[in-house]
């Protein structure tokens, strides 16, 4: 039987947190300067509850949906970021629910975006994903044509791009991939870089990422997939 303690989320956040501050540390970079993204996708009342008790304030979500129904009626003092695939159809309600989008990828929908901007009169923070696995089931611009995307981003719409995302292959080693993001961010004058998950964030802080998306490392492994 499997009767281990279970260390507690209030322990396992701050077990994160000391090892994002000894990764920024050591590659040379203000801890400050690392946001913990807390990836409540899928998690009960119970966790997600004990985690803001903590006084974790920024939360990912993947799907829109189950993101209104988790945090609609608590969104006062929380920073809610999108890290999962967005369609069109449902910018308006993206819009309106959460003040970081990072999944920006396609043309299309930045003007499902522009149209639900202009109507809500407000503008998410923008984060441009890019696929820099380019892997065929995987959401994301392709690199090489990352630097034209974000350049009608901002012509045509006039969006500021406050950072780009990332979601490495599993497979493969995640330091590339890291690296690829943080050059492509850099010659198109971007400053912020969501990278790192539970297996890699102090990985992706030594390659520069200024927020990291952690969910299994902060709840446990997810009884059903995201
Ligand atoms: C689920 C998810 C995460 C968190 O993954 P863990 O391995 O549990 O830390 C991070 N980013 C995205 C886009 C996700 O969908």
């Amino acid at each position: 039987m499997d009767e281990r303690p279970d260390p507690g989320i209030a322990e396992a956040r701050s077990k994160v947190l000391a090892r994002i501050t000894a990764a920024a540390k050591a590659a040379g970079r203000n801890p400050a300067s690392v946001d913990l993204v807390a990836v409540s996708k899928t998690q009960p009342e119970e966790p997600l509850a004990a985690m803001l008790a903590t006084g974790q304030r920024i939360f990912g979500e993947n799907r829109v949906q189950e993101a209104q129904v988790r945090w609609a009626w608590r969104r006062q003092g929380v920073e809610l970021r999108l890290i999962g695939p967005l369609q069109s159809n449902k910018a308006r309600e993206a819009v309106a629910l959460f003040d970081v989008i990072e999944t920006l990828d396609r043309a299309k929908l930045a003007a499902a975006l522009a149209e639900a901007c202009a109507k809500a009169g407000k503008t998410p923070r923008l984060y441009v994903q890019v696929n820099t696995g380019e892997e065929a089931q995987k959401a994301g611009i392709a690199p090489r044509e990352a630097d034209a995307f974000i350049a009608s981003l901002r012509r045509d719409y006039g969006f500021a791009i406050e950072g780009l995302m990332c979601i490495p292959p599993v497979e493969e080693p995640a330091g590339p991939h890291f690296a690829l993001l943080a050059k492509i961010a850099a010659r198109n004058g971007i400053g912020k870089l969501s990278m790192g998950m539970s297996a890699d964030y102090e990985l992706a802080v030594q390659f520069g990422a200024t927020s990291v998306r952690v969910g299994s490392a902060l709840f446990g492994e997810r009884v059903r997939p995201g």
